[in-house]
Formats: C-alpha cells, sequence, structure tokens
C-alpha cells in the first residue's frame, strides 16, 4: 500500500534560529506528546556523519495527519513545508525519493528502440529524475532512502513491465547515454575553444559535417563556442547529442532561442535519428505543436513541483496533448488544472475603434555595405493591444525595435518618435548578485503594493522566489523575473523578445494572461516578439510579420488582424494548421497531405 500524504521540508528555506520552531510548538500530534515534527538530529542515528543543519526540522510521514491538519504550513514564517495528500489512484511505492521529506518520483517513462518518447510536464516534477535513473546516474531506492534496494530488487518491482529489459541493461552497464542538457547558455563555461573541436570530440558516428549542414550551424564551426549567440548553441548543443553512438538519447528542450524553421528541421532530424538508426530518444519539450510533431507517445508528469512528480503511463501524443490542454487526465482519473487551456478557434475580430500610440512612416536601414539592411512598411500601432510579432531570427526584429526607440536613426524616412520602449532581450542575463525582491524594488515604487502584487507577482509566480539571489534562479525564475522587470517600467511600448523561452505550459499560459491583462488595465502597448505559436495565438491582438533572408534582408509588414498575419507567416514558411477534432487545438499539417494542399489552395493557413 502506498502512503496517503508526504510531508516535504525546503532545507533551503528552513532557519530555525529565526522562528522558535512554530511548527513543531503547535503541531497537534506534538502537543500530545508524540515526535511528529523533530530536530533532524533528534531524528539522527547516533555515531552516523551528519550532513547539513542538525538543528533543522524533520516531519514523520507516519504520525502526521496529512493536509487537512497542515498548521505547520501556515505556521512556518518561511514557506518551508509542504504537506501534501497524494492522490488515492496513486497505487504504486515511489520509484525514487532523495531523502528524509525531499522529492519523491512515482513513475518511470519508458524509452522505445526506433520511437520519439515526449514527456511533457511542468519544471521540477522530476523530469530530470527520471533521466538520471534512466541512464544509471541514480540507482532508484523505491523510496527506502534509509536501506536502500539492490538493483534486482529494483528490477523485481519492474517484472513483467517494458521497463524491465531496459533496466537490466542499465544494471548491466550495457546502456549508452547522450544527453543534451536543458540550460545551454552554461555551455561556453564548461568548454573553452571552437565548436567544430567541440563537435568533432563527440563525434562517434562520424556525421558531424552533416548534422551540422541540417541544422544550418555549418557557418560557425570556426568560431569560438563563446562567440555564438543563444540559437546557434541551442543547434550546437543539439548536434553534440546527436553524434554521439548511444542507446538512450535525451533531449531536454529543443526549441528556446529556435525560430519555427529552425525547430522544424531539428525535429525532423531527431525523428530520423530514431526511426533510422533505431535509437530510444527521451524529449522534454514546452512547445506543444512541435512536440505533437515529434514525439511517437507522451508521457504526462503531474503532482507538485518540488515536492513529488508522477509520471503516467504512455499515451497517444494526439490524446496525451489534449488531455494535458483540458488539464484532465482520462485514464488517470485526474484533475491537474481547474481550467482548460483554449485556443482562438477563429481569429479574434478585428477592433473597430482603436486609439493609436504611434503611426510610423516607411522607413530602411543598412549596417554598412554588404551589411544586413531592413525595410519597414509603415504602419501604425494601437494602444493597449498586444502585437504579435513573428519571423526568423536575425531578420531584423530588434533593429526595428531600435528605430522606434530612436537608438538607431533610419537611412530613409523622416522618423522622430523617440517612444519610451522597456524591453526584455532574448537572453536575459542575471548575474548581479543581488536578490530578486531588492532588484525589482530597485525599478518600481509600486513593488509590494496589492496592486502589483495582484497584476504583476502572483501571475508570474513570484512569491516564492523573492529572497533567492539572481544568480542563483533557474532559466524559468529569472525569465519571470525579467518580464516582471520589463512590465513594471514606466514605458509608452513594451518590448518582450521570447518570454516563453524555459517556461514549461503553465507558466507559458499564466505570463500570456498576465502580459494580456497589463495591456488592458495599464493602457500599455505591448509587443511581443515570439516562436510558440500557441503564445501567439492565446496572447496576440493584432500581428507583424517580418520576412527576408536572415542576416542579409529584412522586410517588415504593417501590424494586420491575425487571420491575414497568420496566412502571410505561414505562407513563407510553407506550413499550414489543422483543428483538432475535439479541442480546436492547431496541429501542423503533414506537408503533401490532403489538408496542406487545400488548404495552401484556399490560402487559409491557420484559422480554417
Ligand atoms: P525537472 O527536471 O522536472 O525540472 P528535477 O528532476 O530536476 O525536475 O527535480 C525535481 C525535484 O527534485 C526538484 O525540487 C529538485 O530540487 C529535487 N532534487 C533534485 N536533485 C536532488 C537531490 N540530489 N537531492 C534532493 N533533491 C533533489
Ligand atoms: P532579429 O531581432 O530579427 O533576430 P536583429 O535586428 O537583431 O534581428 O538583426 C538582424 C541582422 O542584423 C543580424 O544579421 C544581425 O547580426 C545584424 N546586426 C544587428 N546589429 C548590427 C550592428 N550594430 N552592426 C551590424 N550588423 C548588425
Ligand atoms: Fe504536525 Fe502534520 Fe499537522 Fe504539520 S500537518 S502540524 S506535521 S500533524
Amino acid at each position: 500500500m502506498a502512503q496517503d500524504s508526504i510531508a516535504v521540508v525546503d532545507l533551503d528555506r528552513c532557519q530555525p534560529d529565526r522562528c522558535n520552531y512554530e511548527c513543531s510548538n503547535y503541531c497537534p500530534p506534538n502537543r500530545t506528546g508524540k515526535e511528529c515534527i523533530v530536530t533532524r538530529e533528534a531524528a539522527h542515528d547516533e555515531g552516523e556523519p551528519f550532513e547539513g543543519e542538525p538543528d533543522q526540522i524533520q516531519i514523520s510521514e507516519e504520525i502526521c495527519l496529512g493536509e487537512t491538519c497542515g498548521i505547520c504550513v501556515e505556521k512556518c514564517p518561511f514557506d518551508a513545508i509542504e504537506i501534501i495528500n497524494l492522490p488515492q489512484e496513486l497505487e504504486e511505492d515511489a520509484t525514487h525519493r532523495y531523502g528524509e521529506n525531499s522529492f519523491a518520483l512515482y513513475g518511470l517513462p519508458i524509452p522505445e528502440k526506433g520511437k520519439v518518447t515526449g514527456l511533457l510536464g511542468p519544471n521540477g516534477i522530476g523530469k530530470s529524475t527520471a533521466v538520471k535513473v534512466l541512464s544509471g546516474e541514480i540507482t532508484p531506492n523505491l523510496g527506502d532512502f534509509e536501506d536502500p534496494p539492490s538493483w534486482d530488487e529494483v528490477i523485481d518491482q519492474f517484472r513483467g513491465t517494458e521497463l524491465q529489459d531496459y533496466l537490466q541493461g542499465v544494471r548491466d552497464g550495457d546502456i549508452e547515454v547522450a544527453r543534451k542538457p536543458q540550460y545551454v547558455d552554461q555551455i561556453p563555461e564548461q568548454f573553452g575553444g571552437e565548436t567544430r573541436q567541440l563537435l568533432e570530440s563527440a563525434d562517434e558516428r562520424g556525421v558531424v559535417d552533416e548534422i551540422a549542414e541540417r541544422l544550418s550551424i555549418t557557418p560557425v564551426l570556426d568560431q569560438d563556442i563563446d562567440s555564438l549567440s543563444g540559437g546557434e548553441l541551442q543547434r550546437v548543443a543539439l548536434a553534440a547529442t546527436l553524434v554521439q553512438d548511444a542507446d538512450f538519447y535525451f533531449v531536454d528542450e529543443l526549441t528556446p532561442y529556435l525560430d519555427i524553421g529552425q525547430r522544424v528541421a531539428a525535429a525532423r532530424l531527431v525523428r530520423e535519428l530514431a526511426e533510422e538508426q533505431n535509437r530510444a530518444v527521451l524529449v522534454v519539450e514546452h512547445d506543444l505543436a512541435v512536440l505533437d510533431l515529434l514525439a511517437d507517445s507522451i508521457h504526462v508528469a503531474y503532482g507538485r513541483p518540488s515536492a513529488y512528480g508522477v509520471v503516467t503511463d504512455p499515451k497517444s501524443t494526439k490524446k496525451g496533448i489534449n488531455e494535458y490542454l483540458r488539464g484532465y487526465l482520462d485514464n488517470e482519473n485526474m484533475r491537474i488544472r481547474p481550467e482548460a487551456i483554449e485556443f482562438e478557434q477563429h481569429a479574434p475580430r478585428p477592433v473597430s475603434e482603436a486609439d493609436t500610440l504611434v503611426d510610423y512612416p516607411d522607413m530602411s536601414k543598412s549596417y554598412g555595405e554588404g551589411e544586413f539592411s531592413l525595410d519597414v512598411e509603415g504602419g501604425s500601432i494601437n494602444r493597449n493591444e498586444v502585437l504579435g510579432v513573428v519571423g526568423p531570427n536575425g531578420i531584423g526584429k530588434s533593429t526595428f525595435a531600435k528605430l522606434l526607440a530612436g537608438g538607431l536613426e533610419p537611412d530613409e524616412g523622416d522618423v522622430d518618435l523617440g517612444l519610451d520602449i522597456a524591453y526584455k532581450p532574448q537572453y536575459v542575463e542575471a548575474d548581479q548578485p543581488m536578490r530578486v525582491d531588492a532588484f525589482l524594488s530597485s525599478i518600481t515604487d509600486e513593488f509590494g503594493t496589492s496592486y502589483w502584487n495582484t497584476e504583476i507577482a502572483q501571475p508570474l509566480q513570484l512569491e516564492r522566489i523573492m529572497e533567492q539571489n539572481l544568480p542563483d534562479l533557474s532559466g524559468g525564475e529569472r525569465q519571470r523575473v525579467a518580464i516582471a522587470a520589463t512590465l513594471s517600467k514606466d514605458a509608452d511600448l513594451y518590448l518582450l523578445d521570447e518570454p516563453s523561452a524555459h517556461l514549461d505550459v503553465e507558466q507559458r499560459v499564466l505570463a500570456t494572461r498576465a502580459i494580456r491583462r497589463y495591456a488592458e488595465n495599464h493602457e500599455a502597448t505591448v509587443m511581443v516578439i515570439d516562436h510558440d505559436i500557441y503564445m501567439i495565438d492565446l496572447l496576440a491582438d493584432r500581428l507583424m510579420v517580418f520576412d527576408g533572408e536572415p542576416a542579409e534582408y529584412g522586410h517588415a509588414s504593417p501590424p494586420q488582424e491575425m487571420r491575414s498575419g497568420m496566412n502571410e507567416f505561414l505562407a513563407n514558411l510553407d506550413v499550414t494548421f489543422r483543428r483538432d477534432e475535439n479541442l480546436g487545438r492547431p496541429r501542423i499539417n503533414k506537408p503533401g497531405s490532403q489538408k496542406d494542399e487545400q488548404q495552401k489552395r484556399e490560402g487559409e493557413y491557420y484559422y480554417t
């Protein structure tokens, strides 16, 4: 029988010298003389070496009354405790638990030869933990961290399932693993030198040149790693993984910093590796249009981030994504979100009487002879609107923003806009040794007001990270802080470059809502550059489309309504979307399929 509740103590937050053990003083079992909440030292076996702070607390899950009590959770001034009733439907024991009152993982994804398996779930839900188990880096303890079982006992637990053979391979050291890390920004710190050297040192399959060509990174092979942009690093990291000769490939996010063309090219390459080389690939991906294209089947991971995570049995990709969006898992009989995520089946109605923020004229800008040049068709931007901006990387989107801001003079076109622009760049750096709350309060006087908390801090889930230092934040946390900082400024126009990067699906939806509400309530105008087509659909009132030849020349169309904008953009890419019959979710059509050809004939690429 699996246990029915777990207690999780965040040891980074538990600070007994500042609270006088409010938790244990009020814990009902403690008050009747039981030892439910004790110090870690008291719970500790004598003679064993001690790691960490002995005076921090430990909670006995056997004695604890569970979530309905929750008194300690309320009493702890540092939000260090979580008491969570596990879903009753969860029949199994944990696969792995890091220790007393630590994160617990239930279930495992099943890698399959010749297939791409997706893993869809929030950050902090145990995806990397699962991969460490599958790669043999962690021997799973089945929840018994005090007296861990042997590999044979673990395999026994999975006997008769598809994982048995695989885990035997892991035990015998027969499984070679190649892995692309989530945060590619850190690669230059770990590896100096030329890109080609990095790739060749990993190249066990002898395919560097071919893969570099497919990912369009040939031009940067002779550049130093530390000179690459985020989008280039992402593709180099993927290449360095795919050139290895492994049984099991793990790709932790494929899409951050890539434009749609690059996303689709990368997805095709990963599929080919699985199909043609008969390898097992597991991908974590939050861009659902790309996951749909990429995976043969998916596991959904749900639970409570940083407390526990459950990996479901595999589902068909279509069913899994639909259930995830609907917020309800059928087989598991489990609600994972109060409401469904819904898309516009029909383009939003054009706004009739919009108040104009700015009219800008035709403009052109070249960075010099033989350098990049941009042509902008004049247009207008409305007050209170969220304007989606789409187009490949290197096509002049930031150049356009600088023209509006007056930081850059056009060669042609008479502008004196001087708009005050608040800008969130694509790559968010946060290396000042400063706490999140100090950083944000240095930006706005509204910091901490109930208005700011409701409009910014809550939807961007900042409360739990306020006391952390900027350099310690994960990529998703850093992204949310950067969005908050940008929206908190006083400006005419807010420009967000790829706010979706490193956010999980849930966080994308919340950030979308925060941005939209902010625009509406603040009479703010927001331009959002993003390559996640779902996010653009959820977010934008109108669309501005860039096309051309990246790094050579770019052309910007005036802002237009969503339907014509999507049609123009997707026609450039030669990609059409159909609607899933159940949920109206947009799905990429197979090139050359009947639907694809019909929609192209009719010129309806997205809203059919
Ligand atoms: P994901 O990959 O889904 O973001 P992870 O598997 O990295 O999630 O982490 C899940 C949880 O496990 C996190 O709360 C993390 O803090 C915790 N965790 C990871 N490694 C350890 C460890 N060695 N000891 C204790 N807790 C850990
Ligand atoms: P996007 O925002 O669409 O990715 P950018 O406007 O940043 O595109 O850049 C468009 C092109 O102009 C890129 O090839 C970039 O390398 C080049 N570029 C940007 N700034 C300069 C500059 N100051 N001097 C020369 N080239 C530049
Ligand atoms: Fe004690 Fe459990 Fe109640 Fe916390 S939730 S006060 S540990 S019984």
